[in-house]
């Protein structure tokens, strides 16, 4: 298990230091393959839209900022989502994003909002989850989950509240930008008992980039230099977060 950024300052050898560098950063395009994620009115699928992001993200990531970038998937697949965060953790991942594309009855509804694991299973975060935790029904082994929802939860919960703070940072980051590079309005950083983020063993986020519901977010979705934005802004997000996170653990 991984000790917090401020309990880990006093460590300074040259190979701990290098543990806790940020060089492998895992990108989650939601859905894929059987699963569409959510449909724009004429038919645009969240899931082509989010891979192109975390596409365009991944190359910059390695192209400015010299990390691994780790996709769990680059092409149009079907993951189950208990998979997602494995990939991370087998990748020793030090940061996992999932990326999505918001859906409401209300198309007016618009702005980014991005989640981090809720620390107990209520039914506000079981509610809020409710939407994404749904692409369950495309997989096979099902069962999984219940036990994920089970006692596994609180000790999954547990396990994540070692990097809540910088998970909680990470997101609030993601928001500042969306808004400074988009001009969005912000939804705000909420918690949910995302299946998704269960596993994953470094600090986490699901965000929402933007309502595909929504008539006038869904023609920006669909132009390239929009979706370029949208990876602009997330990884001007992940280079604050880590440059803070690295000069914390440096020292310097
Ligand atoms: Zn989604």
């Amino acid at each position: 298990m991984r000790k917090p950024a401020a309990l880990a300052t006093t460590i300074n050898t040259d190979e701990t230091s290098q543990k806790w560098l940020i060089d492998t950063i895992v990108l989650d395009p939601g859905h894929g393959g059987r699963d569409p994620g959510a449909l724009g009115a004429d038919g645009t699928r969240e899931k082509d839209i989010v891979l192109d992001i975390a596409l365009r993200l991944g190359r910059m990531l390695e192209r400015d900022l010299g990390v691994k970038v780790v996709y769990t998937r680059k092409t149009d697949v079907f993951v189950p989502l208990h998979q997602r965060s494995k990939i991370a953790n087998n990748a020793n991942g030090k940061l996992f994003i999932s990326i999505h594309c918001n859906s409401h009855d209300n198309r007016r509804a618009s702005g980014s909002e991005t989640f981090l694991l809720a620390p107990r299973l209520t039914e506000e975060a079981i509610r809020i989850a409710e939407a994404e935790n749904q692409v369950i029904r495309f997989e096979e082994n099902q069962e999984i989950y219940k036990e994920m929802t089970g006692s596994q939860y609180i000790v999954a919960a547990a396990a994540q509240s070692t990097f809540l703070k910088e998970s909680e940072d990470l997101a609030a980051m993601v928001e500042k930008h969306y808004t400074k590079k988009l001009g969005t309005s912000s939804r705000g950083v909420k918690q949910g008992g995302y299946y998704v983020l269960m596993g994953a063993s470094m600090p986490n986020v699901l965000t929402e980039t933007g309502f595909i519901s929504n008539r006038t977010d869904l023609q920006k979705f669909k132009r390239a230099s929009y979706r370029q934005q949208v990876a602009d802004a997330l990884f001007l997000a992940i280079k604050e977060f880590k440059n803070k996170h690295e000069k914390q653990i440096l020292g310097n």
